[in-house]
């Protein structure tokens, strides 16, 4: 056949739109992509056969050009346009709460609570019984109290907001006193100094890297008096200019440990020391754990027993060990987090319906621990027993011989981890399987599980693929063996 016969046998778009499954696809998508979709695919063929040369022409398999399939080249086109760049995937990598694939994986409760809330109206910020205006501030407020002890409570976008508006509040043009074993950076550009210069608070450093002593505040505590009388000037020789103190902070080493000769305040003798200066003081705990979990290894502060001693405000996220939706949440006394409610900031980093709803339903569950660690995700994983990840690795490796019988598989004891910049010392001793592909590398194996319609993260260990079954959901024990196809 000749170029120009070829493209003589193009189809016209109309004639393709009445094929029956462009037709029912217009109905469900509207004719304005599916119209759109042909065109590119008609405009695709055209160009592939002006690009041809003459003598290739004859080799140009002419059945592209036939209508129906044109037509399913469109129908494929918009699926392929229409791929959502935000998608679920399996986690089997045994990292709980791994902060590249999305932290804390919801409980049921609250994906069914974030669906019903915010497929029409809610009382975001009404009162319904009143019949006026509310404060989305009320929402979760009374629940984070009975249940951490705290007086009042505030949620912003994230502990990185929390830590910006607690600074910004009770610090900015102030002193804010903080131990040199605890400037912490998270990850990014989080680094408590960095955040403290934004806030306006100017950071006082006490003590060293492994040593710091509770005297150590108690020294570093600027008053008006202090600097009128301007004692400091002769004992600083750069003369610096210092301000009031405004509170003193400890923050909770959530990513790294200090081992050796160490001394660390604690968060009663800090306490002391802010009611005898009428100072507050900040705990930024992070991780938003809320039961005492260490018969499962995990010996990290709580948000009720911190509470307890007194902390005047304490920050920490909503998705780490809270296994909630991404958020931050302050609790403390009432006249602070009423002076934060009312910052300039707090509009900025306000949350939504949606954030709400997850957090709410969470919360729900910490009525009843044994429900939170039945239900919500992290907790359940976190307190699974060894036995029972042994038996899901051998029911992982059943379901994987099923479809894919020549792979080489091997149940292996792993050590599992928090993750998340969280706990980075435990290690919660886990099951896998391991699967050697014939003489394919693990890496190989690795890359074709990535490509599957439901990615699987896997783990690599000294060349051996694992898939670690603590982080893979029951129901997903079958998809991953899919993945293997
Ligand atoms: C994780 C963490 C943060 C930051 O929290 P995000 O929710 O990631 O913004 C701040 N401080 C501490 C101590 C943390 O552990």
């Amino acid at each position: 056949m000749e170029k120009k016969e070829l493209l003589r046998g193009l189809p016209k778009i109309d004639e393709v739109m009445r094929q029956e499954s462009l037709v029912v696809l217009s109905e469900e998508k509207g004719d304005l992509l599916v119209t759109e979709a042909v065109r590119a695919v008609i405009a695709d063929l055209r160009q592939s056969i002006l690009d041809l040369k003459e003598k290739e022409a004859d080799r140009f398999d002419a059945s592209a050009l036939e209508i129906s399939a044109v037509a399913e080249a469109a129908i494929a086109r918009l699926a392929e346009d229409e791929e959502l760049k935000l998608f679920p995937l399996i986690n089997a990598t045994g990292t709980i709460l791994h902060t590249n694939l999305g932290r804390a994986p919801l409980c049921d409760d609250a994906v069914t609570n974030v669906s019903r809330v915010s497929i029409g109206y809610s009382d975001l910020e009404y009162n319904v019984p009143k019949g006026k205006r509310g404060s989305r501030h009320d929402i979760v407020g009374d629940l984070i109290a009975e249940l951490t002890g705290a007086e009042d409570a505030m949620v912003v976008n994230n502990n990185a907001a929390a830590t910006m508006i607690v600074l910004a509040t009770l610090g900015a043009g102030k002193e804010i006193i903080v131990s040199r074993g605890e400037l912490v950076e998270i990850g990014g550009a989080f680094r408590i100094p960095d955040i403290m210069m934004q806030s306006g608070a100017y950071l006082t450093e006490v003590g060293t890297s492994n040593k710091t002593k509770a005297s150590d505040y108690e020294n570093a505590i600027m008053t008006e008096e202090d600097i009128e009388e301007g004692d400091w000037y002769d004992k600083d020789p750069r003369h610096g200019e210092r301000f009031e103190t405004g509170a003193l902070m400890k923050v909770h080493k959530s990513n790294y440990d200090i081992v050796g000769f160490t001394e660390e305040a604690s968060l009663e003798e800090l306490v002391e020391i802010g009611k005898k200066h009428d100072l507050p003081v900040i705990f930024d705990m992070g991780n938003g754990l809320m039961l005492d979990m260490s018969e499962y290894g995990l010996r990290e502060p709580n948000v009720p027993a911190s509470l307890a001693t007194g902390i005047d405000v304490m920050l920490f996220s909503g998705d780490k060990l809270l296994g909630g939706p991404q958020a931050g949440i302050i609790v403390g006394k009432k006249k602070y987090i009423k002076a934060m409610k009312k910052h300039p900031l707090a509009r900025a980093m306000r949350v939504d319906k949606m954030t709400f709803a997850a957090l709410e339903a969470t919360l729900m569950k910490y009525r009843d621990p044994k429900l939170a660690l039945r239900d919500i995700p992290v907790l359940r994983m976190i307190s699974t027993s060894p036995d029972d990840l042994r038996q899901k690795a051998e029911e992982l490796a059943t379901a994987i011989t099923r479809v894919a019988p020549d792979l080489k598989l091997e149940i292996v004891p792993v050590e599992d981890q928090i993750g998340g910049g969280s706990a980075p010392m435990v290690r919660l001793p886990g099951w896998a399987v391991s699967v050697k592909d014939g003489m394919k590398s693990a890496d190989r194996t690795e890359r074709k599980l990535r490509k599957a319609d439901v990615p699987v993260i896997a783990r690599i260990n000294e060349d051996r693929l694992l898939l670690c079954v603590r982080t893979i959901a029951d129901n997903e024990l079958d998809t991953v063996a899919r993945a293997f196809i």
